[in-house]
Parts: C-alpha cells; sequence; structure tokens
C-alpha cells in the first residue's frame, strides 16, 4: 500500500526514510504540520515488528505533536522520529551522531528531543551531528520534564474539579492513581498536599510503597484500578485504558492524567460522555515537558515555564464549554479546537 493511502497519513508534509549501513541506523522522521513553527517532536527508539509498524508510529506520532502544540500555545508544529533498533541494547555513539546528521540536513524545521527509548545521554550524543536538539542536560538545558508535566496533569485536575464541582479544591476528593513513575511520584505529593485521598496502583512495588508510607495512600491491584470508586481517575502509566473493558468498570466523574493516548479509539471519548464521565484530553494536560523543553536555551526561566504551564487550565475550560454548547465530547472539542489553531484556511 501507498504510504498516502495508510489510515494514518494525515497530510503530512514529509515522511524521511534514513539509512546509514555503515552504523546500522535505520530510522524514519515524520513531519506533520509547520504552520505555527518548526515540527518538535521526540526520537523514539523502538525494536518494531517491521518497517509499516514504524512508519505507522511515526505517522500518528507525528500528528500527535502538531495537535498538543497547538493547544499549547506552542509557535511549534508536529514532528517525531523513531529509530528501529532495540531499545534494551546500547547503541553505538556513531549511530546517534549519524542519526543527528539527518536531523541537520531538514535545517530546523525539525527538532528532535528525548522520548521512549532514548535518554538525555543520547541527545547529547546527537548533538554532535545537529544543533536542532533539545532536552538536553547541560546549560540552558531544561532539565527533568516529569516535574513540569506533573503539574500541568495536577493544573487539568484542578480545572476538572473546577467545572464539575463548582470548586477546585481537592481537600477529600479521591483519586485513583495509576502509575507512580516519574510524573505518577510527583502527582501523588502535590495532590496529598492538598488534601486529596488516594488510592494507588504500580507494578513497581517499591513505588506503591513509598506512597502508602508517605502520603496515607491505598494501594490496589493493577487490575482493580479501574473499577476504584472514586472522584477521579488520573492514568500515569500506559495508554489505550479507556477501552470496551474498562469504561463498564469506571465508577469515576473525571478522568484526567498524565499518559499518552488514553482513548483506545476516538468513539471511546463518546461513550464517556454519554456515561456522564468528564475527560481532561490527555494531549493538552500533559504537554508540560513539551512547554519545558520548547522554553530551553541560554534565557531558561522556570518561573516562566510554569506560568505557560498554570494556563492549560484555561484552555481545558474553553475546551469543556465548547464541547457543552455544541454537544460533542470533550476529545472531539480539543480536536476541533486545536485544528482551528493550526490548519491554514
Ligand atoms: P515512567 O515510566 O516513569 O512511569 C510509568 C509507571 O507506570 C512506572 O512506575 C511503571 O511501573 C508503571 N506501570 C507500567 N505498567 C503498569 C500497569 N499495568 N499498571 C500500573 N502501573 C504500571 O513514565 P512517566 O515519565 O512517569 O510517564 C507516565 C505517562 O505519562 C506515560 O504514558 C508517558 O508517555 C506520559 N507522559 C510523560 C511525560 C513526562 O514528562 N515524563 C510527558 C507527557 C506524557
Amino acid at each position: 500500500m501507498s504510504i498516502f493511502q495508510t489510515p494514518d497519513f494525515d497530510q503530512h508534509e514529509l515522511v524521511a526514510y534514513c539509512v546509514d549501513e555503515s552504523v546500522g541506523l535505520k530510522a524514519i522522521i515524520a513531519i506533520h504540520n509547520t504552520h505555527r513553527g518548526p515540527a518538535l517532536g521526540g526520537c523514539r527508539i523502538w525494536q518494531y515488528a517491521n518497517e509499516d509498524e514504524a512508519t505507522r508510529d511515526a505517522l500518528r506520532l507525528s500528528r500527535g505533536m502538531t495537535y498538543k502544540a497547538a493547544l499549547a500555545n506552542l509557535n511549534l508544529g508536529g514532528g517525531k522520529a523513531v529509530i528501529i533498533a532495540d531499545p534494551k541494547t546500547p547503541r553505538s555513539p556513531e549511530m546517534l551522531q549519524a542519526f543527528g546528521r539527518f536531523v541537520d540536513r531538514f535545517n530546523g524545521s525539525y527538532i528532535t528531543a528525548e522520548d521512549v527509548g532514548t535518554s538525555p545521554q543520547d541527545m547529547a550524543e546527537i548533538q554532535k551531528g545537529t544543533s536542532h536538539v533539545v532536552g538536553l542536560e547541560t546549560n540552558g538545558g531544561s532539565g527533568d520534564p516529569s516535574i513540569v508535566t506533573a503539574f500541568g496533569v495536577y493544573q487539568g485536575i484542578k480545572g476538572s474539579a473546577f467545572h464539575r464541582y463548582g470548586t477546585d479544591s481537592l481537600s477529600g476528593i479521591k483519586v485513583a492513581l495509576q502509575g507512580l513513575g516519574h510524573v505518577g511520584m510527583y502527582l501523588a505529593e502535590r495532590l496529598h498536599k492538598e488534601g486529596a485521598i488516594l488510592t494507588v496502583t504500580d507494578i513497581n512495588v517499591e513505588n506503591v510503597n513509598k506512597v502508602v508510607e508517605k502520603y496515607g495512600a491505598t494501594a490496589v491491584k493493577p487490575e482493580d484500578i479501574y473499577g476504584v470508586d472514586c472522584n477521579i481517575f488520573s492514568p500515569c502509566a500506559l495508554g489505550g485504558i479507556i477501552n470496551d473493558d474498562t469504561i463498564p468498570q469506571f465508577k469515576c466523574q473525571i478522568i484526567a492524567g498524565a499518559s499518552n493516548n488514553q482513548l483506545l479509539n476516538r468513539s471511546h471519548g463518546d461513550i464517556l460522555m454519554q456515561k456522564g464521565i468528564l475527560y481532561a484530553p490527555d494531549y493538552l494536560i500533559n504537554a508540560g515537558g513539551l512547554i519545558n523543553v520548547s522554553y530551553e536555551g541560554p534565557n531558561y526561566d522556570k518561573e516562566i515555564v510554569m506560568a505557560h504551564v498554570a494556563g492549560l487550565r484555561d484552555t481545558l475550560l474553553e475546551i469543556f464549554q465548547t464541547a457543552e454548547e455544541q454537544k460533542i465530547s470533550t476529545s472531539a472539542a480539543s480536536d476541533q479546537i486545536a485544528e482551528n489553531r493550526f490548519k491554514v484556511v
């Protein structure tokens, strides 16, 4: 099938297949849309089953970045790169540098960053081939994005509570938190400080014990988190967890979390609406990490970054209002608002 006919192709501006046999590099760089600015998106290293699967991922993820950047009011477009390799085997510096040189050919219309399977150390290696890279730990680098992402999710939770309950106080609000990794751990701390009552899960028992001890959380098994009787379910582990199996189990009124691609299909956004569950679109409230790297440079100022991230709450309230007025799901409303911001009329 030609790439133009694949279901994930959505008027992408450019898709490049990058090969350097001498260093074992096979990568795809997809630029979805640059109407608002250069395409920024991470470089993922993953052992895809085949090249079609890698292409699909690059197409889907780069499109998602366009929507995320537009909703976050950034002058950026959407792009993504995937390197086809086993993320668990050490990658050679030469391979990363060669990837950097491919990125450099785009003259800044694609900017790469850390993603699943890559680290700040990998970015430093890629930087030897291009200056169009962010997510570095050196001077002017923006540091750990998870703190900023957690802050955005926290703002999303407060905005959702305000819309649903008329107050954004989280005192006594019951939150079921799935995933206590980088983002989930910071989020648990913020929620606890505000008096939220936490029920948590993770496949990593150490993380669970930490949150139980520090914040008096109740632990449940990973498969039981969906059915917890709570106000807010906050997914901070996996994608695709809002689906035909989990929706009937939900006893929450709000879903607001950090995970990417929480809805398995677009239709699941509509089902949530029919069930009366308020869904805070993931790619809006988890945009803190993207906002953070977008400010990277010699004038990086954490306070300015946090003020920008706090503004996600206003966009969220606009989405909720649009959804109500048009009687559409919040996920459909957020796509619509994002499209209005990046599509050239
Ligand atoms: P992480 O890998 O640090 O944490 C994920 C946690 O989920 C881990 O503790 C893991 O043990 C747990 N987990 C995995 N499978 C699970 C299961 N079946 N049940 C319960 N827990 C399970 O990742 P993170 O950086 O904290 O990111 C969390 C989510 O937010 C991811 O989906 C990520 O894509 C998304 N996200 C993160 C950022 C960021 O800045 N880190 C930005 C945007 C989106």
